[in-house]
């Protein structure tokens, strides 16, 4: 399609089949997309390769990426989603609740998304919806195709526009044949129907299973996967083998044939060690030329060789650390291990940088407080703890008993939102005297809310939209371990709470010795809290683990791993 026709099609779009949308002034071919579709089976690792090849476009050659995720979940956004059964809830610095990838995204290209970077089935339809109820498409009956493609490839252009973006990356969730993401796709080979086949690079990322009775490689799975993409009118530029081990030439070969994919875009991506080995891994394998080559791109030969050398000398360090500890995290959902990824995250880039391996113990709560494991057994060997978010009853006592442990035996303790709630009871409890401090969430009826809901949320009632969310400022007070982590007067970190620290309180703590380092700039909500004789016992109310970038970690959790090393 033309330049010119775009805009002149979208504005007559009551006249024809087309439905086209598209933001002001969009041209063709500025934005060039790259689509990572998945096949075969869920979980083969599409999220992490779509990350790596985000971080090598533009970390490395300093191209303007912006990354999307499509869910093809019905949910508006995650905020509702458990993080039990979906994995973490991730939340951007606007307070969107997001699923995990983005987070993957954020932290492996070092920048803030927004709402803008993800778009599921239930925000799409909910748009339509609205727009149609508006009277918004002329009269027009509102189909899949055109107009649901129609809002999604809108959606994408919206997304190129609005962040400059040479190249828009399009993950789409789930795996093809799912009814689910079927008119995503359909929109996809739309978009390269409009948009070029110049200008539109399509990548499917499938499994090779590997029967153990038969010890070798089968690839007719791979072969079906891609056919049925194909059977869509999706034609891939790209194959991405993923693997256990690696596979041979004739495997390769063989999807090469069915998939009309010359031999050197089928690429095989075994298990290779370290998240920081999979990009340098990718380059080696030539998969970013190729993609630059086949989109037209240019400016390939400037690789940034300051941030290529950090990723390299992060991936070395983490395949030789020097040191070892060993971190406990308490939490409620310790089968499902997605639930905590940014903290497991965030450790991992604290450790890279100071040649840390870091080993994680799973705690379980409920057993401490039910007496099943005595907690003196339970904290043998720990180097530090970290209580991090959560909601409700379940376990809290013994959270609370952690907590303690650590305050009397010097053992370094971080704690994130939840986390930061269980030190306030504890020091309230056996530090100020106040026996039955509490919080109103686990108890509404105490008499001593040391944790108590917000003050301005006290009228809302009921879920969803009325937690504290999304990037805050906070203040730092000069003086405190938090401010020498830090070294500035004011951060900005990410919440998700509805609880805090009832600031009745504040006096009676800070008198017996809590020190509270940080605070919202206006109101009493406190933010971060620490003990100054301990080694390092601190807690935030926000969850520092969501700002933790792969080159640049965030300090709370560099200094909680240099406290663990020195115990
Ligand atoms: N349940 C607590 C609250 O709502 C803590 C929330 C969290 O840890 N994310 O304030």
């Amino acid at each position: 399609m033309k330049k010119e026709t775009m805009e002149e099609l979208s504005a007559r779009t009551d006249e024809h089949e087309f439905y086209l949308s598209a933001p002001k002034g969009y041209r063709v071919g500025k934005t060039k997309y790259v689509v990572i579709t998945g096949s075969v089976i869920s979980g083969v690792g599409k999220g992490t390769f779509s990350s790596c090849i985000g971080t090598i476009l533009s970390l490395f050659h300093g191209f303007r990426v912006s990354p999307i995720k499509f869910d093809g979940y019905l949910n508006c956004d995650a905020g509702t989603l458990n993080p039990f059964r979906h994995g973490e809830v991730f939340v951007l610095d606007d307070g969107t609740e997001c699923d995990l990838d983005l987070g993957s995204y954020e932290r492996m290209l070092n920048k803030n998304l927004s709402k803008d970077n993800y778009l599921t089935s239930g925000k799409i339809f909910k748009m339509i919806i609205d727009k149609e109820r508006a009277g918004g498409y002329l009269g027009r009956d509102v189909q899949f195709i055109p107009h649901v493609t129609g809002e999604i490839k809108g959606f994408l252009r919206n997304l190129a526009s609005k962040t400059d973006a040479d190249i828009v990356l399009v993950e789409v969730g789930g795996t093809v044949g799912d009814l689910e993401n079927s008119y995503f796709i359909e929109a996809m080979r739309e978009l390269s129907y409009e948009e070029g086949r110049e200008n539109v690079f399509f990548i499917n990322v499938t499994y090779i299973l590997e029967p153990r009775s038969l010890g070798e490689h089968k690839s007719k799975a791979a072969q079906l996967g891609v056919k049925s993409l194909m059977s869509l009118g999706v034609q891939p530029n790209m194959i991405i083998c993923r693997s256990e081990n690696p596979v041979n030439e004739k495997v390769r070969e063989k999807i090469s044939i069915f998939s009309n994919v010359p031999l050197s875009r089928v690429v095989n991506c075994y298990d290779v060690g370290n998240m920081y080995s999979i990009p340098l891994f990718l380059m080696e394998s030539g998969v970013d030329k190729e993609i630059i080559n086949s989109l037209n791109l240019k400016k390939w030969e400037k690789i940034d060789e300051i941030n290529l050398g950090k990723w390299k000398q992060l991936a070395k360090k983490t395949e030789n650390p020097v040191n070892e500890v060993t971190v406990g995290i308490t939490g409620k959902y310790t089968n499902v291990h997605d639930s905590y990824i940014s903290i497991i995250k965030a450790l991992e880039h604290s450790g890279s940088y100071s040649g840390t391996k870091v080993n994680i113990r799973w705690i379980e709560t409920t057993e401490i407080e039910n007496g099943e494991n005595d907690i003196n057994e339970v904290m043998k060997g720990l180097d530090g703890i970290i209580i991090p978010g959560g909601f409700g009853k379940r376990g809290i006592e013994g959270k609370i008993m952690c907590a303690k442990y650590a305050r009397e035996n010097n053992i370094p303790y971080l704690g994130l939102c939840l986390g930061f709630q269980i030190a306030l009871m504890e020091f309230a409890r056996n530090v100020c005297g106040i026996k039955d401090a509490d919080s109103t969430e686990m108890n509404p009826d105490t008499k001593s809310p040391v944790v108590d809901i917000l003050p301005e949320q006290k009228k809302i009632e009921g879920l969803g939209g009325n937690m504290r969310l999304g990037g805050k400022d906070v203040e730092v007070k000069k003086g405190t371990l938090a401010h020498k982590l830090y070294g500035k007067d004011m951060v900005r970190k990410r919440f998700r709470h509805r609880f805090e620290c009832n600031p009745e309180y504040i006096q009676t703590l800070e008198r017996n010795g809590l020190v509270f380092s940080g605070k919202h700039p206006k109101y009493p909500i406190m933010q971060i809290l620490e003990i100054p004789k301990h080694p390092f016992f601190l807690a935030t109310q926000y969850h520092a683990e969501f700002t933790s970038k792969t080159l640049h970690p965030e300090p709370l959790f560099s200094g909680f791993l240099k406290a663990c090393m020195k115990k």
